[in-house]
């Protein structure tokens, strides 16, 4: 049976520790240091209590390993990879972003387009919906994809997973880029200045897409939108989160690679290139 590994208890690596965990799998959530981590769902009264371990006092190893720690803490976990992989371990990174995969010296390394949303507070973590990692489809994600059918975790192997990616890097650059900023919520949009910033931004966030190759339909700037629309008022996005907690940004893997491809490029991103500027003074 494989054994499962977690690095960083928080939101996300939480909800997937937890998902193995009822459907019977071997599986160890590596945090900071020894503790506990209570998980629950929203709107339900149940709480579970996962056991943390800590990463650096690790030893066994583990067949597939998820990352789950922030792109701003990977660099404090990479020295510790080595205690809990072997050499045909397979390595998820679920973090939001892209390009942060060639930190890890590892051949089986795959990043998931996440879609499982939750929030961490102190020891506690609220899952709020979806179970969701999209990863490119190859005979490791599709052996993964196996090993975890019966559980809450759902686990899609994608030909056109590049297009995934830069959906939701497009998704996260115009809100994730307007909230911080501004330090609102999603009530932002309701200002026309703002609306049409976040507007251009994901026209600009689609140009380097083309750039790249990945190619989008002529109403994908205003279905994202619709999206945002869709929103709560009171919705605030992870980087919005971050930066009303003076907590360090995802910018140099969300808003920086776009940038730096834009720049390869040689393409004209006015929005990007500015807003970029002022979020990296963050860091
Ligand atoms: P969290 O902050 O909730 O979790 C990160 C966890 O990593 C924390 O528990 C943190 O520990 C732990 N950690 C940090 N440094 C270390 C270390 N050196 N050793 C061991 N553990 C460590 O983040 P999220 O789960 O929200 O986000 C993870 C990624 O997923 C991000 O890239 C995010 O953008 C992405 N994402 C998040 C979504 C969400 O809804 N939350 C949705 C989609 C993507 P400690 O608690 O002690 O700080």
């Amino acid at each position: 049976m494989k054994k499962f590994g977690i690095i960083g208890p928080g939101a996300v690596g939480t909800a997937i520790a937890y998902a193995l965990n009822q459907s019977g799998h071997i599986v160890s959530l590596f945090g900071r240091s020894h503790s506990t981590v209570q998980f629950q769902e929203y709107n339900q009264n149940e709480q579970h209590e996962l056991t943390v371990h800590s990463l650096q006092e690790a030893n066994e190893t583990v067949d597939v390993l998820f990352i789950a720690v922030k792109t701003t803490q990977l660099d404090s976990i990479i020295p510790y990879l080595n205690n809990v992989i072997h050499s045909n371990s397979v390595i998820i990174l679920t973090q939001n972003g892209y390009g942060q995969l060639e930190k890890i010296d590892h051949p089986n390394k795959y990043q998931a387009v996440v879609y499982i949303s939750g929030q961490k507070d102190g020891h506690h973590v609220t899952h709020f919906r979806d179970w969701t990692l999209k990863l490119p489809i190859n005979d490791y994600t599709l052996d993964l994809q196996q090993s975890t059918q019966q559980s809450l975790l759902n686990i899609e192997c994608l030909e056109d997973y590049a297009e995934q990616v830069w959906y939701k890097l497009i998704v996260n650059l115009g809100i994730n880029t307007v909230t911080a900023l501004t330090r609102q919520p999603a009530k932002v949009l309701n200002a026309i200045e703002v609306k049409t910033l976040c507007y251009n931004l994901l026209v600009e966030g689609k140009r380097v897409a083309e750039a790249e190759g990945v190619y989008f339909n002529d109403d994908l700037e205003n279905s994202i939108m619709k999206i945002y629309d869709g929103y709560p008022d009171d919705m605030g996005t992870s980087m919005y989160y971050d930066m009303i907690n003076n907590r360090p940004l995802e910018t140099q893997y969300i808003q920086g690679y776009i940038y730096q491809l834009s720049q390869k490029h040689q393409l004209s991103t006015p929005h990007i290139d500015s807003t970029y500027a002022i979020l990296s003074t963050f860091q």
